[in-house]
């Protein structure tokens, strides 16, 4: 766990979170200030400051937040779609210093993002 961050203090059970899924590696939960009708994030327990850090080490990690995108939106009922997101670094959006990975959807989402 990394001193002082929320998604480490999330997934070790510090701080409340509405947690939809947990297993050794991944915690999903909803995201506290949603962007559309359904939103939720994926975390590693493991901390990882961002996808930036990681490396081919991380591979099977990776593939796993992906195939948990998959499986989140298909129990959230996004059979119509769904958006999936990482924002990576300043120029990227990222907020929290802790890898995680947006399921966004239940609206027309727009392209180009802002
Ligand atoms: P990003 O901007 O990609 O780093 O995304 C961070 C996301 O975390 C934002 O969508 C926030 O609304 C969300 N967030 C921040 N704090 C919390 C929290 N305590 N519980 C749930 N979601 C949070």
């Amino acid at each position: 766990m990394a001193d002082g961050c929320i998604f480490c203090r999330i997934a070790g059970g510090e701080i409340p979170a509405q947690i939809v899924f947990q297993d050794e590696e991944l915690v999903v939960f909803r995201d506290l200030a949603p962007k559309a009708p359904t939103h939720l994030l994926i975390i590693p327990r493991r901390h990882v400051a961002s996808l930036a850090e990681t490396g081919p080490e991380d591979r099977e990690l990776l593939g796993k937040l992906l195939q948990r995108a998959v499986e989140t939106a298909r129990q959230e009922g996004l059979e119509k779609g769904f958006r999936t997101v990482i924002n990576t670094g300043p120029d990227g959006g990222q907020t929290v210093g802790h890898l995680h990975l947006h399921v966004v959807g239940g609206r027309q989402m727009t392209w180009p993002p802002g």
